[in-house]
């Protein structure tokens, strides 16, 4: 039966497909005792061998997509599937206990799980317990005639519908198959919307509970544009989707021509449309996508992409590439902003009740468990700096001495490489990312002593608010355009002019086409955005004229009481 539903609208783009859920099936089970053992061990087998299979394909496609070396740990995998002291103490506990094969599997597994873990002072022996738990759930799934969803091995055409996507999940998403994604939670400033946008794939976020509407392989139309999914669509809703999409096309297409032109006013001013990447694969989107420069490259997706820390010459290549990649236009790279929703599996974070507010970013880098992994990466990018025009920025910094503490550790680890005659650029700007109310509240001091400034609205805005970005629950609350953040986002930009700095914008609303107007009003120097909204701003911007968004910014500044007043201002001010 055909269901309509809303969610956020969080990556453009029109789909119609089949349903591929992304859910973790039920693996509970009843212990029950058996007089055929034999029967038990032959489902073992059987279900031993169909993991192996599907583990083998797995791995193919993980070597294709992301090269031998990642695809490494799924050979650890397959080891313990084929490991005879574990299978024969299983088979064993079948028989002794005359006990079914699921119930032995779970027992063995949680000794040897057990073991491993408590061998704590040895990270192979913790490696080697994580590859058993995920082993055994493949096992499990198989002895209880389950599928295990795995996004690598998608090879149809689907929309992929999930409770909530991680950002390496949607790493794995192929564009070529996945059409568009849904998810029950999730906001526009949550980091998988930010990597749908990146990869283009159309999404629709924060729906609530998508994942028990929809069964697997139903037919779904979903528009990334204005939030909305069907589940069943009828004839004329397909061909209304369809036809939505190819006017989406058309439009893209339109803005296309703008790629090599140069991003000019109405009144002939310039403003730099820089883009957001997170992995130096990326580049090649801004580029398609005419950016004049790089606003932020999210450094962290090389440490939640890997197995351990990048060492100091991988994340030297990685800079290097979006450097050059880049031929000279400027790279602003942040430091690794690791905590709040992103995780890495071998960096023991501490479970804390509110990790937004927690132990994150800058905030891990200057303290004692951080300062190696810092010094390592300050390294690789002043290295790299002789490859193009690198700008190095720091992420959630609300104290002026933390700014201090960091830009010491940059001047130190420059000095030893110099001591060490390797080469250095002279000309590295240092800026900080102004993403909590504190840092723009105090933005006149903060410019005094940083290069630049690049303000995180979707922190900013979370913090300001008080709602959680990725919470759809208080998403009402998520307001760009409040009189609240525009007053905050001025001032920001006002100090940095009033000491000869540029003052940037690296969050989502930098791209947002109702905000642009007001920003360029505000005298923003660099607005950075996903590279996919770049052409559509330039198209933008080019009939706007900056005398009449100076007033418009100024009214919308000292006249506005709600966030509405703003955006009926706006649309009168750039009909
Ligand atoms: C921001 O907070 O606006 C920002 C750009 O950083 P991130 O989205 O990675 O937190
Ligand atoms: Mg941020």
């Amino acid at each position: 039966m055909t269901e309509k539903l809303k969610g956020i609208a969080a990556s453009s783009g029109v789909a119609v497909a089949k349903a591929y859920l992304l859910v973790q099936p039920d693996l509970s089970f009843e212990t029950v005792s058996v007089d055929n053992t034999d029967n038990e061990e032959a489902r073992l087998d059987a279900a031993l061998e169909a993991s192996t299979s599907e583990l083998n394909v797995i791995r193919e496609k993980a070597v294709d997509s992301l090269g031998e070396e990642a695809a490494s740990v799924f050979d650890a995998h397959l080891m313990v599937l084929a490991d005879p002291e574990m299978i024969g103490q299983i088979k064993e506990t079948i028989r002794a206990k005359k006990t079914n094969a699921e119930s032995a599997l779970k027992e063995v597994t949680d000794m040897f799980i057990t073991l491993f873990e408590n061998m704590d002072e040895n990270p192979y022996m913790q490696e080697r317990a994580a590859d058993i738990k995920d082993v055994t759930k493949r096992v499990l799934a198989n002895l209880l005639g389950k599928k295990l969803p795995s996004p690598a091995t998608i090879d149809e055409e689907v929309i992929v519908v999930a409770h909530d996507l991680t950002p390496s999940d949607t790493a794995q998403l192929d564009k070529k198959f996945v059409k568009a994604f849904i998810t029950n939670i999730g906001g526009r400033t949550s980091h998988s919307a930010i990597m749908a946008r990146t990869l283009e794939i159309p999404a629709v976020l924060g729906t609530n509970n998508i994942t028990t509407l929809v069964a697997e392989g139903q037919l779904l139309a979903v528009n990334g544009i204005t939030g909305e999914v069907i589940i069943e669509p009828s004839d004329a809703e397909q061909a209304e989707f369809i036809a939505a999409g190819k006017a989406y096309a058309d439009q893209k297409a339109e803005w296309a021509q703008l790629k090599d032109a140069e991003t000019v006013t109405a009144d002939g001013k310039h403003f730099e449309l820089a883009a957001n990447i997170g992995t130096p694969k990326d580049v090649t989107g801004v580029n398609d996508n005419g950016g004049e420069a790089i606003g932020l490259y999210r450094t962290e997706f090389l440490y939640m992409d890997s197995q351990d820390f990048p060492t100091e010459d991988e994340q030297y290549e990685a800079y290097k590439a979006v450097l050059e990649g880049m031929d000279g236009k400027p790279v602003v790279v942040r430091t690794m902003d690791i905590g709040g929703d992103k995780e890495l599996p071998y960096f023991d974070l501490p479970k804390e009740m509110n990790p937004f507010l927690g132990y994150r970013a800058l905030r891990i880098s200057l303290s004692e468990g951080g300062d190696a992994m810092f010094r390592t990466q300050l390294r690789a990018l002043l290295r790299a700096s002789v490859h193009g025009q690198l700008r190095i920025m720091f992420p959630m910094v609300a104290l002026v001495t933390e700014f201090r503490a960091a830009k010491k550790l940059f001047d130190e680890e420059k000095a030893n490489l110099l001591a060490e005659g390797v080469a250095v650029a002279d000309n590295i700007q240092v800026g900080i990312m102004i993403e909590i109310p504190a840092a723009a509240m105090l933005a006149d001091q903060f410019a005094k002593e940083v290069d630049f400034f690049s303000i995180g609205t979707n922190d900013l805005i979370q913090y300001t608010m008080a709602a959680d970005r990725m919470n759809e629950q208080v998403s009402y609350l998520y307001q760009p355009y409040n009189p609240s953040i525009l007053r905050l986002i001025n001032n920001v930009i006002k100090a940095a002019h009033a000491e000869g700095k540029w003052a940037g914008m690296c969050g989502e609303m930098a791209g947002d086409q109702t905000a642009v107007p007001l920003l360029m009003g505000m005298g923003l120097d660099e607005f950075s955005m996903s590279a996919t909204s770049i052409l559509q701003t330039r198209s933008l911007m080019k009939r706007l004229d900056t005398t009449k968004m100076a007033e418009l910014a100024d009214k919308a500044l000292t006249t506005c009481a709600t966030m509405e007043e703003v955006v009926a201002l706006v649309e009168d001010y750039t009909k």
